[in-house]
């Protein structure tokens, strides 16, 4: 699948695949809120960003309404992701929102702000993708593009 952001000239590339994995650890947390990291590469001129995979947080805290991941106990993941897929990196965030809209909230907001901010995280637009649950499936997912303090939605 492929998505145009509205405000900028990139886009996003995912396999239907990969995006039903995502669903699916979603669903199974249903009703509470789950996500993770999402992984990826460039191309196009830093135009095209595909995601290929996704790394899951070890510690978390997913209630109904909130999700915060941490990354203690992942480092080890993350190397050997990275010396598996040598040109691949962190590209952004997912999480659920059960039954709610797509919508960023406003802490989803300021911990894109802080991620964006961070200095062991090389890249200044990350990526957030909201997926709302049900118990049974997903009513509707967005991705959006951060960017100066906001977040740009893909359609
Ligand atoms: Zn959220």
């Amino acid at each position: 699948m492929k998505l145009i952001n509205k405000h900028k000239d990139v886009e996003i590339l995912i396999t239907d695949k990969l995006f039903k994995r995502l669903s699916t650890y979603g669903i199974n947390q249903f009703p509470n809120e789950f996500g993770g990291f999402l992984m990826g590469h460039y191309s196009n001129g830093f135009k095209t960003v595909t995601i290929t995979d996704t790394i899951l947080p070890k510690v978390y805290k997913g209630t109904p309404s909130v999700f915060h991941r941490s990354v203690k106990g992942i480092q080890k993941s993350f190397e050997e992701f990275y010396k598996k897929e040598p040109i691949q990196y962190y590209v952004g965030e997912w999480h659920t929102h059960p039954n709610a809209s797509t919508q960023y909230s406003h802490s989803d907001l300021q911990a894109m702000i802080s991620i964006a901010q961070c200095e062991t995280v090389r890249i200044t637009n990350p990526i957030l993708l909201i997926i709302s649950t049900s118990k049974s499936g997903i009513n509707s997912f967005r991705f959006y593009l951060y960017e100066n303090k906001k977040l740009l939605p893909f359609v």
